[in-house]
């Protein structure tokens, strides 16, 4: 920290990101990653792409991807926002919506980047508990008069709020932001796209990091009201208006036109997860039923902490949270079927190993 950094920003706790290690060929089960290649397509339009592109500006109004997302979700384009990673669109939805006399609620257990961009921003929040199960009960948010942040399927969790359960929380709350952030929702939840059609408050934000096997090329896209995604552009034109570079417009174009290759390998994720949560559940494992491409897990006779950190030292990465709730969980991405047989080998190592020297 210089002397510099204002006073406000002293000891500030910023977000963590998961360990992108260099070291070592981790089996990287630990940001929620797709294991699999971009489509056919995206790696030809790549070869295929000009280099001269990279001199000019991208269009700021990736006009023509907006085009094909609409596309796909039955809606205008100037329903789309387009953005560097969907992070980016929090941080300029927490710009554009949250006045003075604001507060926004998230739950207690949550992605965690949520609390330190409102604590960038100075951004007043509640937190409400999720249910014993680790479920949201949508009912506590209900009429509550505030914005509202929930990510559907919630992480790291995995569990899921039904589209019902989420046009009472938006229809309920019609004079603030209710932002649903579907980051997981191709892994089996029911998105709430189709209802910014009936709602204005209501703004969804999704990526093409975890379904479309493009985290290295930060694509996210929000779907609202066209009065709320004007505003969205008015932060982007006053901060970064180029954000999306002119390779990731293009290669993410072409993705949206391989949406089957991309959706089946969706469909394959959630059955190696439910072969995943099944072994691990043989073991004794409490695995949390998720809708998302991560298992979040616990061992009753070894703790989450240990589980982490003798994975590693096999080789196999996962995330640990050490907020006290969650302490003893991990959240174990999915990857292909041979990484996850090999997590359940080394699982079963560690389980043995423990009884061992408990004996
Ligand atoms: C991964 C993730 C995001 C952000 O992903 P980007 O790579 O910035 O698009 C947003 N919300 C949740 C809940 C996530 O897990």
């Amino acid at each position: 920290m210089s002397r510099f950094l204002k006073e406000r920003l002293q000891g500030f706790d910023s977000y963590t990101p998961g360990e992108q290690p260099k070291d070592t060929e981790y089996i990287k089960l630990n940001t929620n990653e797709s294991p699999y290649p971009p489509s056919p397509e995206v790696i030809s339009r790549l070869k295929e792409t000009d280099f001269m592109k990279l001199r000019l500006y991208p269009d700021p109004t990736g006009c023509q991807l907006k085009t094909k997302l609409a596309g796909l979700y039955g809606l205008e384009k100037e329903n789309i926002f387009i953005s560097n990673g969907s992070d980016d669109i929090l941080n300029f939805a927490m710009m554009a919506f949250n006045g003075d006399d604001d507060v926004t609620v998230i739950p207690d257990i949550t992605y965690s980047f949520y609390k330190s961009i409102m604590e960038l921003h100075d951004i007043s929040y509640e937190t409400i508990p999720l249910r014993d199960d680790f479920s949201i009960n949508a009912g506590d948010y209900v009429g509550l008069c505030k914005n509202i942040i929930i990510p559907n399927p919630n992480a790291p969790t995995g569990l899921t709020l039904s589209l019902s359960e989420i046009e009472e929380i938006v229809s309920s709350n019609p004079d603030n932001v209710v932002l649903i952030d579907e980051a997981y929702v191709d892994f089996g939840a029911q998105s709430a796209a189709g209802l910014v059609r009936k709602y204005d408050n209501l703004l969804v934000s999704q990526t093409f990091s975890k379904s479309r096997s493009f985290a290295g090329g930060r694509l996210g896209f929000a779907i609202g009201s066209p009065e709320l995604i004007s505003d969205l552009a008015l932060i982007q034109y006053s901060t970064n208006p180029y954000n999306v570079n002119n390779l990731s417009l293009i290669l993410a174009e072409a993705a949206v036109d391989s949406n089957d290759y991309y959706m089946k390998n969706c469909r394959h994720i959630e059955a190696t997860r439910e072969w995943t949560s099944g072994e691990l559940e043989k073991l004794g494992f409490r695995v949390i039923p998720s809708k998302a491409n991560f298992v979040f897990a616990s061992h009753p006779e070894v703790s989450g902490d240990d589980i982490y950190r003798i994975l590693k030292e096999k080789g196999i990465l996962v995330r640990h949270f050490t907020q006290d709730r969650i302490r003893d969980y991990n959240r174990i991405s999915i990857g292909t079927d041979e990484q996850m047989e090999m997590l359940v080998v080394r699982m079963k190592e560690i389980l043995s190993e423990s009884q061992s020297k408990g004996e």
